[in-house]
C-alpha cells in the first residue's frame, strides 16, 4: 500500500473535473492548507461549516473534500471573533487541507448534474447550456498478441474507447515488432544482443484528453514489456459538448404536480417550491442544474424542457419563468449533498486502483440552513 500525498489526490480530482471547466470567477480548487501533506483520512462534504470542521477534528481528518468552496468570499481580516475566520484558524491549527471542486464538477461528465439526472431516472441525458467541448486523443499501443486482450480490457476500464452509447471500442491490427535488447535490459521476450521479431498487435482507442493519465497508467500496469511502445495523438474530431446542466426524458410522462411529489421522495425533502401556471401539464423532458441555476432557465427552455429543476430561484426570476411558460421545481440547494455518497464511491474506486493507504468518510452533518415550519392552523 502506498502513502497518499494531498497533491496526488488533487491531481486525480482535477483529472476527473478539469479546472478549465470552471465558471468565470468561481474560486474552485485548492482552498487551505498544504499540498505536500500525507493524507490518511478524508472527509467528504457538501459545505465546509464550523460543525463540519469540528467533525473533521473529532475524526482526525487530514483532508476535507467539499463541493462548495470554503473561501467563497475573500477574507478582509483574520479577526477570530468572526466565525468564518475562526473556522479557517481551526483548519490551519489542525493541519488540515481543504479542497473544493465546484462548477468544474457540476459540468464534468459523471459529475454533479449527471448524478442528479441519474437520481431523477432521466433517460437520453445530454448537456444543456453548452460552453465547452471535450478534447479527444488517440492512443495506439503495440502489444505482444498474448497480452492484447488484457490491455484492451484495461484501456476500456480506464475510460478509453467510449463512443456515444458504445464502450470498449478499439481497433486492432497484427504486425511484426522488432527490437534488440541492450546489455542492461531485462526483456520480457528475447535476449541481450540478439535481434528479435515478435508478432504484435497494434491497439488503437479514442479517449478524452482529461483521462489521458489514468488510461496510460492502466495500460502500463498490464503491458508486459519493459519499454512499451505507444503513440498519443491529439485529435481534431467533433468533440463531446460540455455544459453545466443536464436534460433528459422521463420514463413515464406524469403531471408537473406528480413530478414535484416524485422529486420530494427522491431527495427525501420536507417540501419544495413549485413555479408553474400548469401544474396538470404532462412532463416528458426535464432539465436540471443542482444549485442556483435560475439564470440558466432561458437555455433550459431553448433546449425544449417541459420542466426545469434548480435551487435558489430568486423571486423576480420566478416571475420571469412563469411569464415564459416554463414550469420550475426548486427543491433547494441541499439536494447537492448527493456529492457525499457519489464522491466517496469514486474516491473508493481510485483508492483500489492506486493502492492508496487512506480512508474516505462521508460527513454526517446536514448543512442545509433551512427548516420548513408548516402553518398549524
Ligand atoms: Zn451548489
Amino acid at each position: 500500500m502506498g502513502q497518499l500525498i494531498a497533491s496526488d489526490l488533487i491531481a486525480a480530482i482535477e483529472e476527473y473535473a478539469p479546472l478549465v471547466l470552471k465558471e468565470g470567477n468561481d474560486p474552485t480548487g485548492f482552498q487551505i492548507g498544504r499540498r505536500d501533506k500525507v493524507v490518511k483520512k478524508v472527509l467528504v462534504t457538501l459545505d465546509v461549516r464550523p460543525e463540519v470542521v469540528q467533525e473533521a477534528i473529532d475524526n482526525e481528518i487530514d483532508f476535507i473534500f467539499a463541493h462548495h468552496p470554503v473561501m467563497f468570499r475573500p477574507a478582509r481580516n483574520l479577526d477570530l471573533s468572526d466565525p468564518q475566520n475562526k473556522m479557517y484558524a481551526d483548519i490551519l491549527t489542525h493541519d488540515m487541507t481543504v479542497y473544493a471542486a465546484h462548477t468544474n464538477l457540476d459540468k464534468a461528465q459523471g459529475g454533479m448534474n449527471d448524478w442528479l439526472a441519474a437520481a431523477l431516472a432521466l433517460k437520453n441525458v445530454q448537456p444543456f447550456n453548452v460552453t465547452d467541448y471535450e478534447a479527444l486523443m488517440k492512443l495506439a499501443v503495440f502489444v505482444p498478441e498474448t497480452h492484447a486482450d488484457v490491455v484492451r480490457q484495461a484501456l476500456g476500464q480506464a475510460g478509453a474507447g467510449e463512443l456515444g452509447n458504445y464502450q470498449n471500442c478499439s481497433f486492432s491490427a497484427e504486425g511484426t515488432g522488432r527490437f534488440e535488447p541492450q546489455t542492461a535490459a531485462d526483456p520480457f521476450i528475447g535476449q541481450a544482443g540478439q535481434a528479435e521479431a515478435v508478432t504484435e498487435v497494434k491497439i488503437e482507442v479514442i479517449l478524452p484528453a482529461a483521462k489521458k493519465n489514468r488510461v496510460l497508467k492502466a495500460m502500463l500496469a498490464v503491458h508486459p514489456y519493459e519499454e512499451p511502445a505507444y503513440e498519443l495523438i491529439p485529435l481534431a474530431n467533433q468533440q463531446q459538448p460540455i455544459g453545466i446542466g443536464r436534460i433528459g426524458q422521463v420514463d413515464q410522462p406524469m403531471t408537473v404536480r406528480d413530478y414535484a411529489q416524485f422529486v420530494c421522495e427522491t431527495f427525501d425533502l420536507t417540501g419544495l417550491r413549485l413555479i408553474s401556471n400548469e401544474p396538470d401539464k404532462l412532463v416528458e423532458t426535464v432539465a436540471v442544474v443542482g444549485g442556483d441555476g435560475g439564470k440558466f432557465f432561458p437555455t433550459a427552455l431553448q433546449a425544449k424542457a417541459d420542466l426545469y429543476i434548480t435551487g435558489d430561484v430568486y423571486y423576480h426570476t420566478g416571475h420571469d419563468m412563469l411569464a415564459a411558460g416554463l414550469s420550475v421545481i426548486d427543491p433547494g440547494h441541499h439536494i447537492e449533498s448527493i456529492v457525499k455518497t457519489k464522491m466517496t464511491a469514486l474516491f473508493e474506486e481510485w483508492r483500489q486502483i492506486n493502492d492508496w493507504q487512506v480512508t474516505f468518510i462521508k460527513s454526517q452533518q446536514k448543512t442545509d440552513p433551512f427548516t420548513f415550519i408548516f402553518n398549524a392552523k
